[in-house]
């Protein structure tokens, strides 16, 4: 890292007064009734500057586009705990399984996470800017009627050929083993199988790490967790917040997000969204490392990344110990708790992957 970061020019630097004329045209065409800024991340480890660079530019946005638009404005904080907690090998199949924050750590340590990492700086925004935020996590998220039954009516819309694109290639989720203590679900959900058994209502059947096949009857309203693949959970969730009314909904993300969001609007009008009716987003530029490569809990995690002194994520610190072996079953979780080998297990524990909120 350089001691001052920078970020590449862009060409709206030329053609634009002020970050919010992106969203101005929009606005005035049709000025909705309030304005939210949503922005997600993945807790999957203790957040860095360009986590908190992300955060900010919602907060300031909002301030700016109410004192510009006299509309009322607010973030919603989207707190991923769908991120992968632990990783492992099927020594039998081969297969990739996946366990995620909200079924390893369950909603008390999830809450006690979000509120000691994540919550200070919402706070401290909300006071100075005025802003008010509210929290929610994926498992919020997935559990709400609508958000389900849109994934539901789009579900015939994601098979060939309408579901040809990239954003189709992974459309099964995987759902996590709903036995007590369990949560393991196929990464790349190759033995996981969706089937719609009516116009609101799917069956998803997989094969647990442990436990073998399994059912699970989906419906707006029950079911268990419904895990997406990324770009695939963003479609539903812009798909859910679009409307003709009721408020703007700006998604904020990070740069690396520009070319994934050209595949999401593809499938938004691929299943029937008017250009004019896909979701307002605002990108923030990236901060690097001087590689070049996206500053990431991950890379910091990794020891990739320096950190200054007493700024280590919880684990790995980079200066502060020896770095675990590779090798060696690690417990890596961005909750604070010692750095230390797990008990043996059936799997070794490898690192979570890169952030992709
Ligand atoms: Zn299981």
């Amino acid at each position: 890292m350089t001691t001052h970061p920078v970020s590449p020019n862009t060409v709206l630097a030329n053609a634009l007064h002020h970050a919010e004329d992106v969203l101005t045209p929009r606005i005035l065409a049709a000025p909705p009734e309030r304005i939210v800024l949503v922005v997600g991340t993945q807790i999957n480890g203790a957040p860095h500057i360009g986590t908190s660079l992300v955060q900010s530019l919602a907060f300031a946005m909002a301030a700016r586009l109410r004192d510009r638009f006299g509309l009322p404005t607010e973030v919603l904080f989207s707190a991923l705990d769908n991120a992968p907690y632990e990783l492992t090998t099927d020594p039998t199949s081969g297969h990739r399984y996946q366990r995620a924050y909200a079924q390893a750590l369950g909603e008390q340590a999830l809450n006690d996470l979000v509120t000691a990492l994540y919550q200070p700086l919402f706070t401290a925004l909300s006071r100075r800017l005025g802003i008010p935020h509210h929290i929610e996590t994926y498992t919020q998220q997935q559990a709400g009627e609508h958000y389900r039954r849109t994934w539901l009516r789009l579900l015939p819309a994601s098979t060939p050929p309408a579901g040809g694109s990239p954003l189709h290639r992974h459309p099964s989720p995987p759902r996590p083993c709903p036995r007590p203590a369990c949560g393991w679900a196929e990464k790349h959900a190759e033995r996981t199988r969706v089937r719609l058994t009516g116009p609101e209502s799917a069956v998803v059947s997989a094969v647990c790490l442990h436990h073998g096949p399994y059912e699970a009857a989906i419906t707006p309203t029950a079911g268990g967790y419904l895990d997406l693949a990324t770009l695939y959970r963003n479609l539903v969730k812009e798909l859910a917040l679009a409307g003709p009314q009721g408020p703007l909904h700006v998604m904020v993300k990070g740069g690396d997000w520009v070319f994934g969001s050209h595949l999401v609007d593809e499938a938004l009008q691929a299943v029937g969204l008017a250009r004019a009716q896909l979701p307002a987003r605002l990108f923030c530029p990236q901060v690097v490392t001087d590689t070049g490569a996206k500053l990431s809990k991950s890379l910091i995690r990794e020891g990739r990344a320096p950190l200054p002194g007493g700024a280590a994520p919880g684990c790995s610190t980079p200066g502060s110990g020896p770095a675990p072996s590779p090798s060696t079953p690690i417990s890596c979780s961005p909750w604070p708790r010692p750095c230390s080998p797990t008990p043996a297990t059936s799997s070794a524990r490898t690192r979570p992957p890169r952030s992709v909120a």
